[in-house]
């Protein structure tokens, strides 16, 4: 499979190139050049077990790997999850489910793609020779989770920025408590939009980049999204036959990613009815589905940290194909974007898509009810999936981290405070933090004498 640009420039390139390049040189998003149809006996099996699905969905888009390659890849990302299915499904009630994506290193849904993102790091620096040095900013659930990803791996050191006293305690000891020598946490004075432009900066100087062997874990990376599109097909074979029509599968989102490798994997042949868009305040992706235009507002912080922000990156990938793969009018509306600071997208048709908000209110009160209907805690990223629920449908709410990476909001909705092993560990270990000014100046100067 090749991938190409959702602006249309430059030439195909393989999984491999796509996934190293990270971004088009155009500025685009890499998509697959043509979408495959999932195997036709796929949906009918029994639930494979994760490694295998995974290693079934991946080799349609991989041509790079052999097959004892990709099935090495993908045991050595997925085998070392805490509960033995991976990504299991919960049975609230007849017709509500949680898909609990929070069984990984970091306990948060983006260790599935950043699991599999460490492991072809690995590879392409033993094939290639070439160290690199992986350079990021964070608000919390990235950040630790690539740490997680390439921690104690051979030729990569990774420097995570993130601001300083901003983020969660547990997020922050998950990525400074790793005793890991190739690990560089950098706590940032200012915010995160402070500490992205810092990496935004070093990444746009071409020849720094080229020198220092520059590379990003960004959520625009396609392998990440194709990792993602695993679990939506996981939560299917997991249904009971009597829930397999109707399907609603509800997605608390940021940046678009998570749900758009679910709407991928739909246009390939899984059968679901619609997907919920669930928003937080931050709600850029309500306003665009109710108007058609697509409007960056400031952020706020809000009870769900990792869904407060501006841009959409992935919204590009679904405008891409709304335009019937038409790249040059996707490229068109980018830069309306881009000069005008908000566009209109023309004849915008989003009819398998409903879209909710919640507010930190609202966050609050779904932790609660549903702690009271089904006995069950949801984290506050999560809680925002509950918002109204269609009565209709098959819900599949998917739960993005576990709720003990947030105790102060958990413990403000039901008065208790969930635990989890890995995050009590982590409270006996020393933290290790690297100070640096807040230049892109001194980054630059740390890097420089830190890379791999
Ligand atoms: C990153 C994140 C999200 C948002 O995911 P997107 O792919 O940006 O939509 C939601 N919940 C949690 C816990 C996250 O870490």
């Amino acid at each position: 499979m090749n991938f190409v640009s959702t602006r249309g420039g430059g030439d195909p390139v393989s999984f491999s190139e796509a996934f190293a390049n990270g971004l088009a040189p155009d500025g685009g998003l890499y998509v697959p050049k043509n979408l495959p149809l999932l195997p036709s006996d796929l949906l009918v099996d029994e639930a494979l077990p994760y490694p295998a699905l995974a290693w079934d969905i991946l080799r349609l888009f991989d041509d790079d790997h052999d097959t004892d390659d990709l099935i090495d890849l993908v045991d050595r990302s997925y085998g070392e999850f805490s509960d033995s299915i991976s990504a299991p499904l919960q049975q609230l009630s007849q017709n509500l489910f949680v898909l609990e994506l929070f069984h990984g290193p970091t306990l948060a849904f983006k260790d599935f793609g950043l699991q599999l993102v460490g492991n072809l790091f690995e590879e392409q620096i033993a094939r290639t020779g070439e160290s690199i040095n992986v350079l990021g900013a964070t608000s919390g659930d990235t950040g630790s989770a690539a740490i997680h990803g390439l921690m104690g791996k051979e030729g990569v050191n990774v420097f995570i920025l993130y601001p300083k006293g901003k983020i969660s305690n547990l997020q922050e000891r998950q990525m400074t408590c790793t005793g890991a020598k190739n690990i560089f946490p950098i706590p940032i004075e200012g915010t995160f939009d402070d500490a992205q432009a810092i990496v935004k900066e070093l990444m746009s100087d071409l020849e720094f980049k080229e020198k220092a062997k520059l590379s990003a874990v960004n959520s625009i990376n396609i392998v990440r999204v194709l990792a993602q599109a695993i679990y939506y097909v996981h939560a299917y074979m997991q249904l009971p036959q009597e829930n397999r029509d109707n399907i609603n599968f509800v997605v608390p989102t940021g940046n678009f990613g998570n749900i758009f490798a679910g709407w991928m994997i739909h246009q390939m042949g899984l059968p679901v009815d619609q997907f919920t868009v669930a928003t937080n305040k931050n709600d850029i992706l309500y306003r665009l589905f109710n108007t058609g235009t697509y409007e960056p507002d400031t952020v706020s912080p809000s009870h769900a940290p990792s869904m407060d922000i501006q841009v959409a990156s992935n919204f590009e990938r679904f405008l891409y194909y709304h335009n019937e793969k038409d790249a040059g009018k996707t490229a068109k509306s980018m830069e309306k974007l881009k000069k005008d600071g908000s566009v209109k997208i023309p004849n915008f048709n989003a009819s398998n898509f409903a879209v909710t908000h919640s507010t930190d209110e609202d966050i609050i009160a779904n932790i609660k009810r549903v702690k009271e209907d089904y006995g069950y805690v949801v984290d506050p990223h999560t809680a925002c999936g509950f918002q109204d629920l269609p009565e209709d449908k098959t819900n599949i709410v998917l739960a993005t981290a576990h709720p003990a990476k947030f105790p102060d909001v958990i413990k403000k909705a039901i008065g208790e405070t969930p635990t989890a092993d890995e995050l009590d560990a982590l409270k006996k270990k020393r933290q290790k933090t690297y100070a640096v000014d807040a230049t892109p100046k001194a980054v630059r100067e740390f890097i420089e004498k830190n890379s791999a």
